[in-house]
């Protein structure tokens, strides 16, 4: 086949195969993909909105016995300045998120060697009695409580969401490719259980978001082996709600310095962008990553297959610690949204509308 052919067969509804993916990546230029993308873009979501979630991100503790090599945010649990926040901490942020309009805390911590499950379910129970939706615990936390308490995977997630856990992020996904983790971070939880845990998060009724962390040691092979695996399962459970792809940051990274890898750039990150919109067909939504790319390639990405600016972010600090500091306020989201020619709408996890 070729780009044309592919093209055409895209433009009338038709799922491409991973071997069209592969074409697409090593034939297609810049033009090609982000027509095809934005073609796709626009049958989704044919009313022109771009959407936004205002939120914080919450990292109750940053003490994680992961140590994976792209992680520029985590203390050993021997490091003496490793922290866990207090519920008064915890409190006062949502408080903060709440007055200014927030909806949601997206709260993910380091694999914490000593906190027991009820832990972790006490500080649900306590957060809940805010009333924000309580979007956490990536898989690899999920598959790290389940070993610290000697329960399945099952029993975790309904006992967190017997205790107010509303959703999960897609984090920890990095590449889903055992030879990817097992040489960038060989503790975290293998691409099965990642999944796992997204099945049977899918099967207990939580919606969650999957994430792709690129521009390392993964080969093309690898990011469509990632791909088709979120495609396979979103075809299985339908329970992602978004997909957000964002390219390795590799400041202050063990990873970048073995590997002598350097930023993405803006044009990779584009690419990348669109192919997985072109492949993720029953994915509904794709978020733009402005907190690694900023605003001019972030509004860019519009018209690359994104239909989400993602979230005010009131507070980061993973990425912040990889040395990337891009901030915007939800007025400066609304308006590069607006100047792109979009109409721009606050929406909740589920996406659906304040
Ligand atoms: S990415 Fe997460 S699991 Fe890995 S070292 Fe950082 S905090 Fe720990």
């Amino acid at each position: 086949m070729s780009v044309e052919e592919i093209s055409e067969k895209v433009i009338k509804g038709g799922r491409i195969d991973d071997h069209e993916l592969l074409l697409l990546e090593s034939e297609a230029d810049l033009y090609q993909l982000g027509f095809l993308a934005d073609h796709i873009r626009k049958r989704l979501h044919p009313e022109g909105m771009v959407t936004y979630v205002i939120d914080r991100n919450i990292n109750y503790t940053d003490i994680c016995i992961s140590a994976c090599k792209f992680c520029a945010f985590f203390k050993a649990p021997e490091q003496k300045h490793g922290k866990v926040l207090s519920f008064p901490e915890l409190e006062e942020k949502i408080k903060e998120t709440q007055s200014v309009g927030g909806t949601q805390i997206l709260l993910q911590g380091g694999l914490h060697p000593d906190l027991p499950l009820d832990y972790y379910e006490e500080m649900l129970r306590f957060m809940k009695k805010t009333g924000i939706h309580i979007h956490g615990f990536s898989p690899p936390e999920i598959c790290h409580f389940a070993d610290i308490s000697g329960m399945s995977i099952a029993q975790v997630l309904k006992r967190l969401i017997a205790a107010g856990l509303d959703s999960i992020p897609g984090g920890g996904a990095e590449i889903l490719s055992d030879r990817v983790r097992k040489l960038t971070a060989p503790r975290k939880c293998s691409a099965n259980k990642w999944i796992e845990v997204m099945e049977e998060a899918h099967k207990q009724g939580l919606k969650t978001t999957a994430t792709m962390m690129f521009g390392h040691i993964e080969t093309p092979y690898e990011r469509l082996e990632h791909l088709r695996r979120l495609r396979e399962l979103q075809d299985r459970t339908g329970g992602f709600t978004a997909f957000i792809p964002w390219p390795f940051q590799p400041d202050n990274t063990v990873l970048a310095e073995q590997e002598s890898i350097e930023k993405t750039s803006g044009f990779r990150y584009l690419r990348i962008l669109a192919l997985s919109r072109i492949y993720l067909d029953n994915f509904a939504n794709i978020q733009a990553s402005w907190v690694t790319q900023g605003p001019k390639i972030a509004q860019l990405a519009l018209f690359f297959g994104a239909n989400d600016f993602g979230s005010t972010m009131l507070e980061e600090n993973v990425v912040a610690a990889a040395g990337v500091s891009f901030r915007l306020s939800e007025k400066e989201i609304t308006r590069l949204v607006q100047d792109a020619g979009f109409i721009p709408k606050q929406r909740l996890m589920d996406y659906s509308f304040v």
